[in-house]
């Protein structure tokens, strides 16, 4: 691998350009101790732009599909990744002016060089479900704890009766 990835947020904003690649999962290592194993890759896109209120800004979009460990079954459940963030770059001065509602975008602060590998991690763990599960019917332990499965259960049984 080469030496990691920063660009200058302002200036990339100011020049409106553009960057794409990707990333192995087995590169992040953050996001490496969380999946069921290091297949896939994620892509990337940052895009830079002036906001209407002059700040300096990157949209980060992020794609792909991460094997996170079903918590049901334990097995591997592919978890796609879509995600679209926007970053702006304040001055460490103009922090304390941020209102409230604003805060679905991130603030970063213009005086640092974007990581743009962190940044992407960030967004893919952002993404990521508290407690991965397969879908009840694609999960081979779903249902009362796997023990009844092969059984008819009371509402079908319920079910089939009303229909006779
Ligand atoms: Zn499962």
């Amino acid at each position: 691998m080469s030496a990691r990835a920063t660009l200058d947020g302002v200036q990339f904003a100011a020049a409106a350009r553009r960057l794409e690649g990707e990333f192995d999962i087995a590169a992040l290592p953050r996001l490496r101790d969380m999946v069921h194993d290091h297949a896939g890759t994620v892509r990337y896109r940052l895009t830079g732009h002036q906001r209407a209120d002059g700040k300096a800004a990157v949209r980060l979009e992020v794609s792909g599909a991460v094997r996170l460990t079903c918590q049901r079954c334990l097995e591997a459940l592919e978890q796609p990744v879509d995600s679209t963030r926007e970053l702006v770059f304040v001055e460490q001065s103009g922090f304390g002016e941020i209102a409230e509602e604003e805060a679905e975008s991130d603030y970063l602060d213009a005086g640092q060089p974007l990581d743009v590998e962190e940044a992407v991690e960030d967004e893919v763990l952002l993404c990521l479900p508290m407690a991965p599960r397969h879908a009840a019917d694609q999960c081979p332990a779903a249902g009362a704890g796997g023990t009844d499965s092969g059984k008819p259960r009371p509402f079908a049984v319920l079910s089939q009766l009303k229909k006779h």
